[in-house]
């Protein structure tokens, strides 16, 4: 997720002529069907290292919350409001199209300890469900706030809430979340926006302040298109030095809506250990060889890939070509609750559609477990617990 400044759009009629135009994207029949089934298939330990906090809300929760809040929605009716997700790939899809459509749900988080605190909980409620054992989550601290921030709702009679504010509520939902279900491990990473330059000193601050609470990194999120994108960019460099200065892990969103160099200034100019979704290196062959050389790790998003138009075919999607020339990569939900999908989804697309193995996806999982945020012995025993297990499946 980012921020985007297009106007408010309906979503699209004609499915069915989408769907036709996009072709061949896995994708569920309707905004109804969304089953919770655990797929026998993938029933082993997952790592998703690229998953938006604020894009993992159940539909019902917006709709309980803006209920309790008073805030304005295009329904509240859950059927009705499934339907303003992005839960197909639109006609001539883009990031900005896709960022929109956060504005029919995320405001009802925003600016409210309880609201930020449900939805951190039923988030890794739902991502313990589906077999995930350990998640890196991420989220701008402030714009889930109101303070330092415009306020959405200025007559709003509850309190106005800091970004640390926004952060200590998560880490208290996570605290709590830990008691519940012990056997994921969720940790955090501070994402700067690249429209508001203005926000990533205090983001980069609040990494370093909360480094040993649970959070371990930071990230750079935008939308391209915007025609004040590569100033802006620019304009958040000194944060991202400070935050590497003080050993802050590093992640930026890159090689998405944007070309192949959009990687390469992550990793010169913004000291990126990691790539958000790095599609574009296919369309360069020297960076292609530079992240296969040295093994930058790539979040791969594979059904927000197609929902974004980052990629348009899916039966070469360029994740099928990263794993099989030994690039670092893995498999990442992105925004699941928008989406109306589930780590599930993302898996049967990469063994059904692009046609690799559960062993293939197993190894991506060893992949991100290798290129987590995590201190090297917690890191360690993830990755002992994945061995183990993955042992153990693919004997029985
Ligand atoms: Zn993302």
């Amino acid at each position: 997720m980012g921020n985007s400044k297009s106007d408010m759009v309906p979503p699209e009629k004609n499915q069915q002529e989408s769907e036709k135009v996009q072709g061949g994207a896995y994708q569920r029949e309707s905004y109804e069907s969304y089953d919770e089934e655990i797929d026998p298939d993938f029933d082993f330990p997952k790592v998703v290292l690229h998953c938006h906090l604020d894009g993992s809300f159940r539909i019902s929760t917006v709709i309980d919350i803006a209920k309790r809040r008073g805030i304005e929605l295009v329904s509240y009716d859950e059927k009705e409001l499934r339907k303003y997700a992005v839960w197909h790939v639109q006609e001539n899809a883009t990031l900005a199209k896709f960022l929109d459509h956060f504005k029919y749900f995320g405001p009802v988080f925003k600016g409210s300890r309880y609201a930020i605190r449900r939805l951190t909980l039923e988030a890794i409620e739902d991502f313990h469900r589906r077999g995930i054992v350990y998640i890196e989550l991420r989220f701008s601290p402030h714009l889930l706030a109101t303070i330092g921030n415009d306020p959405l709702n200025e007559d709003d009679p509850e309190e106005k809430i800091t970004p640390e504010d926004v952060l200590e509520e998560v880490l208290k939902a996570n605290k709590i979340a830990a008691e519940k279900y012990p056997s994921i491990m969720v940790r955090y990473l501070l994402c700067g926006i690249v429209a508001f330059p203005q926000w990533s000193q205090e983001t980069a601050e609040l990494c370093v302040k909360y480094r040993n609470d649970g959070v371990v990194g930071m990230d750079l999120a935008g939308d391209p298109q915007d025609p004040d994108y590569h100033t802006e960019m620019k304009l958040h460099e000194k944060a991202f030095d400070y935050a590497h200065d003080n050993n802050v892990n590093i992640t930026i969103h890159a090689g998405e809506a944007e070309g192949p160099s959009s990687c390469e200034q992550a990793i010169d100019d913004f000291h990126a250990a990691r790539i958000g979704h790095g599609y574009h290196i296919i369309e360069d062959e020297r960076i292609y060889k530079r992240f296969q050389n040295e093994q930058h790790h790539l979040e791969c998003c594979p059904i927000s890939s197609y929902r974004t138009g980052s990629v348009k075919k899916t039966q070469n999607h360029p994740l099928i070509r990263f794993f099989k020339d030994g690039l670092n990569c893995s498999i990442s939900t992105d925004d699941p609750g928008i989406m109306l999908t589930t780590i599930f989804d993302d898996y049967a697309d990469v063994k059904n559609t692009m046609g690799l193995s559960i062993k293939n996806i197993q190894q991506m999982n060893l992949n991100a477990a290798r290129s987590c945020f995590l201190p090297d012995s917690e890191k360690s025993e993830l990755i002992s617990r994945l061995e183990l297990s993955y042992a153990k499946f693919n004997q029985d």
